[in-house]
């Protein structure tokens, strides 16, 4: 439930409905806007049923939220969240653009392509280092390695980093590296590693499951958010559908749906959507028309010999022009980008 406290309620109202929930050992989240607050409470809401909250000072009215995600919910929190990762911010006031390959091959490789990204105006560096692939017998990633090349490559550049992991041991050697964890699509409900990430400390990107709908998205973001981390930012990376000229279906529509149910920002991965370079550039648009908070994308400096990913990376060069027009979108959505 809420507790929408009147517009300028005094901050001695406010500690004091804070004090009613502390004292039926409940948690309350606040979320303070110029004019509004709001109180939210997760948890058993007959423990509050003597307290008589719809009568204290100042208390406007008491909502219940029916949905299952409550920490993640808008209605908790009307505000947009704004992250932060390394030096910069995810948010609704500019475009991230995250880019790097899909996976770390080598020190040189991923210099090269960290220094061309940079260039070009992405302020956080993507690699995998650990990759879930479909077949058991392809690349699977330089592990720790490709994690301290990681951090070489924010030490040379100043870009924020990320990277996926897909375990506890993963995550363990990930925090020591880099500024942000992604979860990926086969991991969004791996409820175990959800809680983990929770307690990591370190900002989430998590990537919509190949066939999840947006209420389990929320609901797995919950999960995080539950452990105390609400530094999470959501990445609409296209669903399985029936079409098959696309790696995935990128669901555009997802963007303005969660801006309506989360505060949490929004990005798009066209890399990943659509399997193909060619289609990157036209749904990156897309993208930031329908309100993303940036994109991810997956750019090498050799697409043709790249060991996962190829045929949907950019080459450093296409990404530079990628962003190049990007810009005056970036400017029409009153974005701050490069
Ligand atoms: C990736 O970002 O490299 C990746 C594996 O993405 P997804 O989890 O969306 O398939
Ligand atoms: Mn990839």
């Amino acid at each position: 439930m809420i507790i929408v406290m009147k517009p300028h309620a005094s901050q001695s109202s406010i500690d004091n409905v804070v004090e009613l929930v502390k004292s039926s050992g409940l948690t309350p989240h606040l979320s303070q806007g110029e004019e509004v607050t709001i109180i939210g409470i997760v948890g058993d809401k007959s423990k509050l049923s003597n307290r008589n909250l719809e009568i204290a000072p100042e208390v406007d009215k008491i909502v219940q939220v029916t949905e299952s995600y409550k920490l993640t919910n808008k209605k908790f929190h009307p505000y947009p969240s704004v992250i932060p990762v390394g030096k910069t911010e995810i948010g609704p006031y500019n475009l991230t653009i995250m880019a790097g390959p899909c996976a770390i091959e080598s020190e040189a490789q991923l210099l090269t392509i960290a220094h061309a990204v940079k260039k070009a105006g992405a302020t956080i560096l993507r690699g995998g280092a650990y990759k879930p692939r479909t077949s058991p017998y392809s690349f699977q990633g330089l592990e720790e390695e490709g994690l301290r090349y990681m951090k070489k490559a924010k030490e040379e550049t100043g870009l924020a980093t990320i990277c996926e992991v897909i375990s506890e041991e993963s995550l363990e050697a990930a925090v020591k590296y880099v500024d942000m964890v992604q979860i990926g699509a086969r991991n969004m409900q791996n409820f175990q590693l959800l809680r983990e990430v929770g307690r990591s400390g370190l900002p989430v990107l998590l990537k919509r499951g190949m066939a999840a709908t947006i209420d389990e998205w929320l609901n797995a973001a919950e999960y995080i958010m539950a452990e105390g981390n609400h530094n999470i930012v959501l990445c609409e990376r296209g669903i399985r559908t029936y079409e098959t000229a696309t790696r995935n279906t990128l669901d555009i529509s997802a963007v303005p749906v969660l801006k309506a149910k989360t505060h949490l920002p929004v990005i798009v991965d066209p890399s990943h959507a659509t399997g193909v370079r060619a289609y990157v550039k036209p749904l990156s648009k897309c993208a930031i028309a329908a309100g993303a908070d940036g994109l991810m994308v997956e750019v090498h400096n050799n697409p043709a010999c790249a060991l996962s990913d190829g045929p949907q990376s950019l080459t450093c060069e296409q990404f530079e022009d990628l962003c190049q027009e990007l810009a005056s979108y970036a400017q029409l959505e009153r974005r701050t980008f490069r």
